[in-house]
């Protein structure tokens, strides 16, 4: 980048926190997507590490004046090259706006810098006596700012919802460097459009978040993780609407193939409990009295049983649990991406995933590919991956891939459940999305974004 640009933004935010130098930015150009996406292009990008929202107002406008593309990043645990530049562009990471402000335990909100990881979060919430943050994607590394701008789901959204249920309010700079508050600590607001909710989900296009307000909750005191077996997959994803009409909602109901789990328990060095059947029903339990939990512990068995479980294991102790937890989580983080085409992030309203999971298998069978799923069965939101085959991409993936959204489409799903569009899934959005609605959102972008330069390739 021309040395009068990274010289003006040193004078911003001080020498130490420019960095252009290749061999620094390398890890800023990539993220976590399959296949992870480092355009030549962007090579001579710089990363800018703003200490506060003024720091980042002066570097937005100043950018915005010389038409600089900017692309803000948190953890880069994204999966749709959302927080990779695809030109020369600012990088603007909020690692350093990392501070958490308060906890306030009267009003149930936390209050956070957009770099704060969940993992902090969590962390610091664990001083308190009796609340945590119910919000759980998979890697805690993930920063509160990010999962707030994709509207980040996880483990925990059958019985807590998505991020955009738990977030009170923001302080937002926009691309030409205005500091906006969307929302705030109220449960109830309704002063003028909804500008909170636009910015939730917005994945870095319409400016940057820099605090966060987010909701937290009393603590079920007891937590158990059952385990429960299948031999085959139709059978597991069948039980799964049965125990959501127990009558209390579980925190997560999981489903994992077991070459999965084992695949991802070895990469840690962990063991997975589970021996007899194929498949696994990861059922996590939270509720304030232990009988309660117990005794919807026995339902759940007793159902899963009526429709052909092989085998449960109930983990109590908060190490099991943790366990069987690390390795569902490490599922994506175990697979070898090189063997990979696609990680389809499908979703599809909960009590159809059953017929949506049989009929996408007689598709795959068409094409002769092997379907692989993991994931957030109670909300309808499997994982499931394309394989190459001999390490190529298959010449029926896009044909395969098209079959698989007018499947999810047919159940009234969606083709991006949670990890948003990004950088990947934008050629796919007009099966879902029409061109009229297409266009309103890039006239929103306008307004926010005049000069186009937050994000650019991302969504549109
Ligand atoms: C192992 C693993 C498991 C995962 N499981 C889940 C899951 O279960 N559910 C789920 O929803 N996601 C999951 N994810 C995806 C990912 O963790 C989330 O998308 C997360 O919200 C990204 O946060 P981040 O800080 O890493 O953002 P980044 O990857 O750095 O950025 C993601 C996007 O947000 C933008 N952005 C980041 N910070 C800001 C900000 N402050 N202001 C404006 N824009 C910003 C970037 O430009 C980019 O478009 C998983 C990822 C991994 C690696």
């Amino acid at each position: 980048m021309d040395d009068t640009i990274v010289k003006k933004i040193a004078e911003i935010v001080g020498e130490d926190w420019v960095a252009s130098d290749e061999d620094m930015i390398a890890g800023y150009l990539k993220d976590e997507t399959v296949p992870s996406l480092v355009p030549e292009c962007s090579q001579n990008s710089i990363v800018v590490k703003p200490a506060d929202t003024q720091e980042t107002a002066e570097v937005m406008k100043y950018a915005n004046k010389n038409k600089i593309p900017v692309v803000p990043r948190g953890s880069g645990t994204g999966l749709v090259a959302g927080a990779v530049p695809t030109k020369e562009s600012i990088i603007l990471s909020t690692e350093r706006l990392n501070n958490i402000k308060e906890v306030d335990t009267e009003n149930f909100t936390a209050t956070c810098g957009s770099g704060v990881t969940l993992e902090q979060l969590l962390e610091r919430l664990n001083e308190e006596d009796n609340i945590f943050f119910p919000i759980h994607p998979g890697d805690e590394g993930a920063t509160l700012g990010g999962m707030v701008i994709n509207n980040a789901g996880g483990a925990r959204a059958v019985k807590h919802g998505v991020m955009r249920n738990h977030v009170r309010g923001v302080e937002f700079v926009t691309p030409t460097g205005e500091v906006i508050q969307a929302g705030g600590k109220t449960l109830k607001n309704v002063a003028g459009y909804d500008l909170l909710h636009l910015i939730i989900g917005s994945e870095g296009t319409l400016g940057i978040i820099t605090e966060v307000i987010v909701s937290v909750e009393p603590e079920p005191k007891h937590q158990a993780t059952l385990l429960v077996s299948f031999e085959n997959r139709q059978d597991a994803i069948s039980a799964v609407p049965e125990i959501m009409k127990i009558g209390s909602k579980p925190l997560a109901v999981e489903y994992i193939e077991r070459d999965m789990a084992e695949m991802a328990a070895e990469h840690l060095g962990e063991n997975w409990p589970a021996e007899k059947g194929n498949v696994d029903l990861m059922i996590v339990l939270a509720e304030i009295e232990q009988d309660l939990l117990y005794d919807i512990a026995m339902k759940i068995e007793t159902i899963c049983q009526e429709l052909g479980s092989v085998d449960s294991v109930i983990a109590e102790r908060q190490e099991e649990q943790d366990s069987i937890l690390t390795v569902r989580s490490n599922i994506d983080t175990a697979t070898n991406k090189e063997d990979l085409a696609d990680d389809v992030d499908a979703a599809v309203p909960p009590a159809y995933i059953d017929d949506f999971l049989s009929d996408l298998l007689e598709v795959y069978q068409e094409f002769g590919a092997k379907l692989s799923a993991y994931g957030h069965a109670a909300d309808g939101n499997l994982h499931i991956y394309i394989y190459k085959e001999d390490g190529e991409v298959p010449e029926y993936y896009q044909e395969l891939k098209k079959r698989f959204y007018e499947t999810t489409l047919k159940y009234g799903g969606t083709i991006a459940a949670e990890h948003g569009i990004g950088k990947t899934k934008k050629e796919d959005m007009p099966m879902q999305i029409s061109e009229y609605e297409i266009n309103l959102m890039k006239n929103i972008k306008k307004v926010f974004d005049p000069n186009d330069i937050m994000n650019p390739d991302t969504i549109f």
